[in-house]
């Protein structure tokens, strides 16, 4: 294809037919066998913007653009412009314009860029009914009875601000006016796997990656539960990860290394733990859980429960919201609840929405955003019963933040967000905390991880 000093347009089909043209004259009229000739129409971004590549076009300059890409489309050829930004907000500008070719000297990364896109965009379809509530206990001096603290797994600041403002703006968690920020880094390093940040939030002690509910010596530390079981507690987990994932493991078992599954699913059995729910009952198979545990089959079962029971809610890993995940968390959590409030003790439980984490891990932006709905969901019912109860704290953060995930570009009113990613990883960046009820004034500020523990000691200290 012959561009830049080419022939007069006449004379095109006068070359061999191996050879086409770059015809840059779209202005002009062009008869059918030099038309024939054309490989591709080009022109001059300049001419009907000086838009830089950042922000979005102004809509004066759109219309312009667009008129000529519908005039070029009319030839049906391929339509080009030079001179363009060479951004990616330009490259999907233009993609979303229909313009066929995007100039750019960045070919492998505008590549990448658009090939991944579809897989960075969410539009999402379900949505989370925010409540709205009463503030009426909140941040009041009493003493907690019940404490529901909830941990989205990776789940950072712009996985809440994608998940709130394709949900028309607002979660409920965004209700909340108790809020801080926790640092995250584990003893061993700047950035934490679930295993260190979950025993810090579970003990009030740092430890290194990889171990669950044990110091950096590997010595086990006393967890909350194990601590407010002693003073009369019930307590119960509920995960959507398997039952002996990193999180939920860090407020049960004692362990060196998260691998040790069989070790840590053998910790679950003789927890002093009234109720689990989760995956992976595929690691019990051979571990007589039942002689501790009794298991049960659906949410409904919870109702009749009496003490000790276990919900299995898979095999391995639970499927993915976005794979046909029902409503599974919400439900088990407003059971549960009601489960403890019959037995007339106080309760502390723990909720874990873990597959955050996962679709950050995959770089997923719908499947962060459907599991960050899922998990506002199990934060309406916990928020709804401490209003009716006035006497529970409920606190809701995260271990760590996964995918340096950020949201460049999106639409509210379509509910869609265009994700970015820095990382397949973890990252180092704060997190946030919430709380509402009794003594939720006390998880404002900045602060460790591992303060949580103490301030939820101190929430339930008479
Ligand atoms: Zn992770």
């Amino acid at each position: 294809m012959i561009s830049g000093n080419r022939p007069e347009i006449k004379n095109y089909s006068n070359y061999p037919n191996y050879i086409y043209f770059d015809y840059q004259e779209i202005q002009d009229s062009i008869s059918k066998s030099s038309l024939k000739k054309v490989a591709m129409i080009s022109t001059a971004f300049k001419q009907f913007s000086n838009w830089n590549g950042k922000g979005r076009l102004t809509h004066i300059d759109k219309q312009k653009v667009e008129k000529i890409i519908k005039k070029a489309k009319k030839l049906k050829k391929p339509f080009r412009f030079w001179a363009t930004p060479d951004s990616k907000t330009a490259w999907k500008a233009f993609s979303e314009l229909g313009v066929d070719i995007i100039n750019t000297d960045k070919p492998a990364k505008c590549f990448n860029y658009l090939n991944e896109l579809p897989q960075k965009i969410a539009e999402i379809k379900s949505f989370s009914k925010v409540y709205t509530p009463t503030f009426k206990i909140n941040s009041s001096k009493k003493t907690v009875k019940n404490i529901i603290l909830l941990i989205g797994d990776g789940n950072g600041l712009s996985q809440i601000s994608s998940t709130a403002l394709v949900n028309n703006g607002e979660l409920t968690l965004t209700q909340l006016k108790d809020i801080g920020l926790i640092k995250t880094q584990s003893a061993d390093d700047f950035t934490t796997d679930s295993a260190a940040a979950g025993t810090a939030l579970a003990t009030g002690k740092k430890t290194n990656n990889r171990a669950i509910g044990v110091n950096p010596k590997g010595k086990p530390i006393k967890n909350i539960i194990e601590i407010v079981s002693e003073q009369g507690f019930n307590t119960g987990i509920i995960t959507t990860d398997e039952i002996t994932g990193a999180t939920p493991a860090a407020f049960y078992a004692h362990q060196k290394d998260r691998s040790q599954k069989n070790e840590i699913a053998t910790d679950l059995i003789n927890s002093n733990l009234n109720l689990f729910v989760g995956g992976g009952s595929a690691t019990f198979e051979n571990l007589a859980i039942e002689n501790k545990f009794r298991l049960i089959k659906s949410t409904n079962d919870l109702k009749k429960a009496n003490n000790k029971v276990g919900f299995f809610i898979s095999k391995k890993k639970p499927t993915p919201v976005q794979n046909g995940r029902d409503n599974i968390l919400a439900e088990v959590t407003k059971e549960s609840i009601a489960f403890f409030k019959q037995k007339q003790k106080p309760f502390f439980l723990l909720v874990e929405a873990a597959q955050i984490d996962s679709f950050g891990h995959y770089n997923d932006t719908n499947g962060i955003i459907t599991e960050s709905i899922d998990f506002d969901k199990a934060i309406t019912e916990a928020i709804k019963f401490a209003d009716k109860d006035g006497e529970t704290l409920v606190i809701i953060t995260a271990d760590h933040e996964t995918g340096g995930f950020s949201i460049p570009q999106g639409n509210i009113k379509n509910h869609l967000i265009e994700g970015s990613f820095t990382t397949n990883d973890h990252t180092a960046t704060m997190v946030p905390i919430f709380a509402y009820g009794p003594q939720s004034h006390l998880f404002t500020g900045v602060y460790e991880n591992t303060e949580v523990f103490f301030k939820i000691l101190k929430s339930i200290s008479k």
